[in-house]
């Protein structure tokens, strides 16, 4: 009888599942998704994050005895140990034992990790990091997050805080941070940042096709107006892109300088834009970097929306927190 492996997202917006085979592939290429009805109390989140699973082991006629193991990826802070997220706002969780909740319901094991973390060891087993003994994922998208593989495993710290690489302060007096410092990486480099700059920008008098996109309206800025307009040669959306490719090179140029990784994959929204900001990316990396930069060191994740899913997989495959 064949094993199965059930793998659990859970994100702000939307919450996932699939169900990996004992080989790792994803059964039925089936990604079960739903809104994760944050803001509703920390139970009703529960139940409807419970929900998902108990769903897709019912559309894929799986049994619960079938399932050898639930991997959970989940924002953090978490600690991994005790199988609890410390702060989850948006799901009104407060040191919330997901791991002991779904342990009860389904009686199964259930290991978590953060979902950078997890996206890190997704590429470093079968993603774009694959072959590399260390290596760093980061998602550009509404923040920055990271996670770090060391010697083929997750590096999470001493308090299962490493990999918040959208907290290095880049610039020593930028703007406030919420997380208490300044010029964090995030505020100048992840789409949020972008959209930030976009606006001030048209309300400064600046031209763009990406602003006409938008009828001059800042609410209606976005990213995927800019990509429009790179794509059609715009000089402001390509200029816009370079300076992105800038501030990616000043963060990733820290990290390889004390990592010294192999590679570097890049995952998240803000990589479609990948041609208009690698050549900018990587000449920050050769200026900045003490090694010698490859540009085959620069990568983007090709696993996209399942990412965190197949390092759930991984996470329970390696059987260890
Ligand atoms: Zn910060």
């Amino acid at each position: 009888m064949s094993k199965y492996y059930l793998s659990l997202d859970i994100g702000g917006t939307k919450t996932s599942a699939s169900v990996f085979s004992e080989n790792g592939e994803i059964v039925n290429n089936y990604v079960l998704k739903r809104k994760s009805e944050t803001f509703k109390g920390k139970e009703a989140v529960y139940q409807n994050t419970k929900k998902v699973l108990e769903d897709i082991l019912a559309k894929l006629s799986i049994k619960r005895e079938d399932v050898t193991a639930i991997g959970v990826g989940s924002p953090g802070p978490l600690d991994t140990k005790e199988g609890i997220i410390i702060h989850a706002p948006l799901m009104g969780w407060e040191n919330f034992p997901i791991v002991e909740r779904l342990k009860e319901d389904f009686k199964l094991p259930v290991l978590l990790d953060n979902d950078a973390n997890l996206g890190a060891l997704a590429e470093v087993r079968c993603g774009e990091g694959r072959g590399c003994k260390n290596l760093i994922y980061m998602t550009v998208s509404t923040g920055c997050g990271g996670g770090i593989i060391i010697n083929n495993n997750i590096y999470r710290g001493s308090h299962d805080g490493a990999g918040e690489v959208g907290h290095m302060s880049i610039l020593p007096e930028g703007i406030d941070c919420p997380c208490g410092s300044k010029g964090c990486f995030e505020l100048y480099a992840s789409g949020t940042a972008i959209n930030e700059r976009m606006k001030a920008d048209m309300l400064a008098g600046k031209k763009s096709l990406a602003f006409e996109l938008a009828d001059y309206d800042p609410d209606k800025i976005e990213g995927s107006l800019l990509l429009e307009a790179a794509s059609k040669n715009d000089e402001y959306a390509l200029e816009a892109y370079k300076l992105e490719g800038y501030y990616l090179g000043l963060g990733i140029a820290n990290l390889l300088n004390i990592l010294d990784t192999e590679a570097i994959v890049l995952g998240g929204g803000v990589t479609k834009a990948k041609e208009y900001f690698h050549h900018s990316c990587i000449s920050t990396l050769k200026e900045r970097c003490v090694h010698r930069v490859d540009e085959g060191m620069l990568r983007y994740s090709k696993l996209n929306d399942s990412v965190v899913l197949y390092g759930a997989y991984y996470l329970c495959k390696d059987g260890k927190n």
